[in-house]
């Protein structure tokens, strides 16, 4: 069959990866995507929500499956627009429909989902510019640190916490009156502080069953140490060592099991990837935010230790017989490091040429923000590529990624040198 996948990141061109090594993909194009996926697939430019054009390009092309990278188009409701129209009514859609989008649209939303289905996660409340004095009186009763959401999508910059109660509310007023983050904080959401390690866990659902994928932790802060501005994400980690067999029967148990469930029972339709960001809080898992597709840069190590074909899974997911399929991991450690802009996660600058990437044998390079220009690489966004490598054990997996990218090289290129040395 014929496959479009939507997006232009790593995790994109991970998932452009993993499809073209399977029989069943005859033909694969990524829109828009960027310098990898154009060397394993055709590109077609694009927008992720130009609708009406994907419309045609699915027509034109003979497109049978379509995965959904980001998720601006499950928000904006892409799944319901195929299914409401008789041209392409036919084509499986992986990514789940705006009904259930709003599980990562609206941080109420999802808390609210989550009270409903007793899914472990921190006390909240929200407000809005109608009542920010109660607001003021919630967060007195609350301790330090005070956590601050904006309800709706701001692009991973919607969340604040903050040690003083004061600066807590000055924030919470700029949020909701002088309106912070757009109409994303017209609605903030304001919960209890959770003291714990973080790591992320990954679930397919068909509506009906669903499977578990590897866990992950991803390191978000631009300096070593863990410092300095959060970025779209460093480097990341599969498996996670602190996820014990006891520690995953409990995810499964109190959290994916009855997120699964509640889908079910609220009637939220929904065929794609739950990413469930967690929280360790003593032995406790505790549910920090749901994404309502796959997470960047974490895809690019749980793909690659997915061993069973990840169209045949597709093709499950959209016939709703999931159940059937046989997940297979790699038992090896996977990790990514992510090479980025000079600058970023602020002003940086673009345009230039990345070299080197032919003699790197040991990981693999998966494109983020490069493009193809006058037949060189050249950089096109703040996260340029992740560099991801297997190992029998993490620290093999890690040391292996930092050999590969000594041999790449681009004007103001940076890393992070610490990334998994914390395991
Ligand atoms: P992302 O960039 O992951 O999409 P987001 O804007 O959707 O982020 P959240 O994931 O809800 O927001 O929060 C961002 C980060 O803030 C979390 O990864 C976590 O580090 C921290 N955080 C959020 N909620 C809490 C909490 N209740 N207690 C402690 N830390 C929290």
């Amino acid at each position: 069959m014929n496959i479009l996948v939507l997006g232009s990141g790593g995790r994109e061109h991970t998932f452009a990866w993993k499809i073209a090594q399977s029989n069943l993909c005859k033909q694969l194009f990524v829109a828009p995507g960027n310098s990898g996926t154009e060397a394993i697939a055709t590109n077609l430019n694009i927008s992720v929500t130009d609708f009406e054009a994907i419309k045609k390009a699915v027509i034109q092309n003979h497109i049978a499956l379509v995965v959904v990278g980001p998720e601006d188009p499950l928000v904006q409701g892409i799944h319901d627009f195929f299914l409401q129209d008789e041209a392409i009514k036919h084509v499986k859609v992986i990514g789940p429909q705006m009904a259930a989008a709003e599980l990562e649209g609206s941080k109420e939303f999802a808390k609210k989902f989550m009270m409903r289905h007793n899914i472990p996660t921190a006390a909240y409340e929200s407000f809005t510019k109608d009542n920010v004095e109660e607001g003021y009186k919630f967060l007195e009763t609350l301790n330090p640190p005070y956590v601050l959401k904006a309800d709706g999508l701001a692009a991973g910059k919607g969340v604040l916490i903050l040690n003083d109660l004061n600066d807590a509310k000055t924030e919470l007023k700029h949020m909701l009156v002088d309106a912070k983050f757009g109409a994303a904080s017209t609605k903030v959401v304001i919960e209890e502080f959770l003291d714990g390690i973080e790591l992320s866990c990954f679930v397919l659902t068909d509506g009906k069953d669903y499977k578990v994928l590897p866990t992950a932790k991803d390191y978000k802060r631009i300096g070593e140490g863990d410092t300095g501005l959060n970025t779209g994400g460093m480097g990341a980690v599969s498996p996670v060592p602190f996820a014990t067999k006891d520690f995953l029967d409990k995810i499964e148990n109190r959290i994916v099991k009855p997120t699964v469930e509640g889908l079910k029972k609220d009637n939220l339709p929904y065929i794609g990837f739950i990413f469930i960001g967690l929280i360790k809080v003593g032995d406790d898992p505790k549910v920090i935010e749901y994404n309502v597709r796959m997470g960047d840069p974490e895809t690019e190590v749980v793909l690659p230790r997915l061993k069973t074909d990840l169209v045949e899974i597709f093709q499950a997911m959209g016939n709703q017989t999931l159940s059937q399929i046989n997940i297979e991991i790699d038992e090896r450690a996977a990790t990514t490091i992510m090479l980025v802009s000079g600058g970023y996660p602020e002003a940086y600058e673009k345009g230039k040429e990345i070299s080197g990437i032919e003699n790197i044998e040991d990981s693999i390079v998966f494109h983020a923000g490069a493009k193809k220009q006058d037949g060189k690489v050249i950089t096109s966004g703040g996260r340029v590529m992740a560099i991801t490598s297997y190992g029998n054990t993490h620290q093999e997996a890690i040391k292996k990624s930092y050999q590969s990218i000594e041999n790449l090289h681009f004007d103001k290129m940076y890393y992070r040198k610490d990334i998994g040395f914390d395991l």
